[in-house]
């Protein structure tokens, strides 16, 4: 426990009586740090630290890397902007070596700011000086992050939107340049490659590569994307809700974890503008925060997680193998099937040649920019497609959504509807449904047929995004794992059904009919498709790993 000599060495307590004293060594919690052990997080609840010993530093998250925004010495504070006003924590603090802290909770600051108000004077003097003073995060706020990478590309090259929505999806700050417009080509260093190589990837100040392969853009910059061991006690397959859930738990409990994703960290949520109805986030929260805030919280736990690497193959035996594109194979005690669903194509005229070019299974968030000033189109009466109409039309002039059935209660939670309402240039036709689309070179117009009036008309269209709805691509998993005729994996008792099941136990409630593959999120068959559904699947699918391998050892004991 901290002492009141100890507690005079921190010029903020220095002046206080020693009965103030001895009640801040009761209250106050005394913490030993390891080297780059934190001991508060970005976004974590208000309180006070100082520095007794050592030395530490304030870390803020910036495009998903650590940022060093202050050093610390012994005697000076940290967290006084969120004691101050009562907000969460605006940066993290770790230590450096060594180092000692104590916290004051809210509660018990302003206990002692009610008896000593020098203390409530001192601790908003520095929480003014750390916004607004040379360093302060005003300053930091103003000092654009850097950038790092740059795209040259055409508007509307299929290969140039793969790749934006890779990076945008990743969470990389880039700059994208459209060869055929003067003052962006201008932008680009040196001589502009030929049309037939774009899109051109240039890492900042570093190397630039051809129509590049997206793992070889995840190797310049510097992303995970090859196993680092070749065994594992679980290996997850996809990076969604269900899989990064699967991750923090499976790594936090000792488990030895691979999460393997073959685009990018957050699934389907991570295409999401506003998550309303997650638990815990009172007025929404973005697809892309959620994923970032989970990616962060299942690395620093020991998860490890690939990006742009597929599963393409499971040889289901003791233990699996699992095959990645590219050839690596990795074996695995147990795996975790977090795969989701992936969105349905419409068969139209048109629609094959110009996806990427103006049309766009799901949301496309890094083309919110494209739509500017222009008339789009939603197709689709869902959640998704009632939050890419929220998204977009702050971006186009007009936003329409087409849908074939007569109301949008059916299949549209109610505040999503309220909001609907509310945006003037948000529209809606029902009984309609897409025939064909028609351009050239991008999308240009598309034609819609009413069903009720029997009419066909043309739509102008700056972009054509599609919501109805997705399909488990399971087709690849090994014939053992039963599926439901739609492809949804089975598992629990409907998988205990299953001939082939070999144990005398059933299968636990989240296994499949292979003993040690289990499955969770959308690509389970049940009727629950929602970000907390997936979670909390991913969440306890760790509990019967961990009832598995217990299993196994007992089993193989005994053998
Ligand atoms: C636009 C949109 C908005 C939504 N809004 C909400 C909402 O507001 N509230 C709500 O509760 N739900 C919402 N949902 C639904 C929610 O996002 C899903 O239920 C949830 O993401 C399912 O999570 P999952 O991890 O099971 O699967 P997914 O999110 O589908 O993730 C699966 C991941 O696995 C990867 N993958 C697939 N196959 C492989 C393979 N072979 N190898 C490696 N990786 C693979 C995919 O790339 C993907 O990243 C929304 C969905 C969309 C599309």
């Amino acid at each position: 426990m901290v002492t009141p000599e100890e507690l005079r060495s921190i010029p903020l307590f220095a002046s206080l009586e020693e009965p103030d004293l001895e009640w801040l060594c009761r209250v106050m919690a005394d913490i030993t740090l390891s080297p780059g052990e934190y001991v508060v997080h970005d976004g974590d609840p208000p309180a006070l630290f100082a520095l007794l010993d050592g030395q530490g530093e304030a870390v803020k998250v910036v495009d998903g890397d650590d940022r060093v925004i202050g050093k610390r010495e012994p005697g000076t504070l940290f967290g006084e902007i969120s004691i101050v006003l009562g907000t969460p924590q605006p940066a993290g603090f770790r230590a450096v070596g060594e180092a000692r802290v104590v916290r004051l909770d809210p509660h018990d600051y302003h206990a002692l700011a009610a008896i000593v108000p020098e203390v409530a004077t001192h601790v908003g003097r520095n929480a003014a000086d750390r916004i607004g003073g040379p360093k302060g995060l005003q300053a930091l706020a103003s000092s654009p992050t850097p950038y790092r990478a740059i795209v040259l590309g055409h508007r509307w090259d299929a290969a140039c939107a793969d790749l934006r929505r890779f990076l945008d999806r990743n969470q990389v700050r880039f700059r994208w340049f459209q060869p055929d417009i003067p003052a962006e080509a201008a932008e680009w260093e040196g001589a502009l490659p030929a049309e037939g190589d774009c899109p051109a990837f240039r890492i900042v100040n570093g190397k630039t590569v051809f129509r590049p392969q997206l793992r070889r853009v995840a190797e310049l910059l510097e992303m995970d994307f090859e196993p680092a061991a070749a065994e594992y006690d679980t290996v997850v397959v996809g990076a969604g809700p269900a899989g990064l859930a699967a991750g923090v738990y499976g790594a936090s409990e000792g488990l030895r974890t691979l999460v393997v994703e073959r685009e990018a960290p957050g699934g389907q949520a991570g295409t999401s503008s506003r998550i309303e109805n997650y638990l815990g986030f009172p007025s929404g929260v973005s697809g892309d925060d959620l994923s970032s805030r989970a990616l962060q919280q299942a690395r620093r736990l020991g998860a490890e997680i690939l990006v742009t690497r597929s599963i393409t193959r499971i040889d289901a035996g003791e233990p699996h193998q699992l095959h990645l594109d590219g050839g690596d194979v990795v074996q695995a005690k147990t795996i975790i099937l977090a795969c989701g669903v992936s969105w349905r194509q419409l068969e139209i005229e048109g629609f094959d040649r110009l996806v990427g070019k103006g049309i766009f299974y799901g949301a496309a968030r890094s083309e919110a920019s494209n739509t500017h000033g222009l008339d789009i189109q939603v197709i689709g009466a869902g959640n998704s497609a009632g939050q890419a109409a929220m998204f977009f039309s702050t971006h186009a002039r007009s936003v329409t959504i087409l849908y074939r059935g007569e109301s949008l209660e059916k299949s549209m939670s109610n505040y999503l509807i309220e909001q609907l309402a509310k945006r003037k240039n948000i529209h809606t036709r029902f009984h309609t449904e897409v025939t064909a689309a028609r351009g050239d070179g991008s999308l240009e117009a598309i034609d819609v047929h009413n069903s009720e009036t029997g009419e066909t008309t043309r739509l102008e269209s700056g972009g054509l995004f599609i919501f109805i709805g997705a399909d488990a691509e399971t087709s690849w998993l090994p014939e053992d794992v039963k599926l439901d005729p739609r492809g949804y994996v089975l598992t629990g008792a409907e998988a205990g059904a299953a001939e082939c099941w070999p144990l005398d136990r059933d299968p636990y409630l989240l296994e499949t009919s292979v003993p040690g593959i289990f499955a969770a999120g959308d690509v389970r068959f049940s009727p629950v498709k929602r970000v907390a559904a997936a979670v909390g699947e991913g969440s306890m699918a760790i509990a019967f790993v961990h009832q598995y391998l217990r299993d196994a050892e007992a089993r193989a004991k005994g053998a």
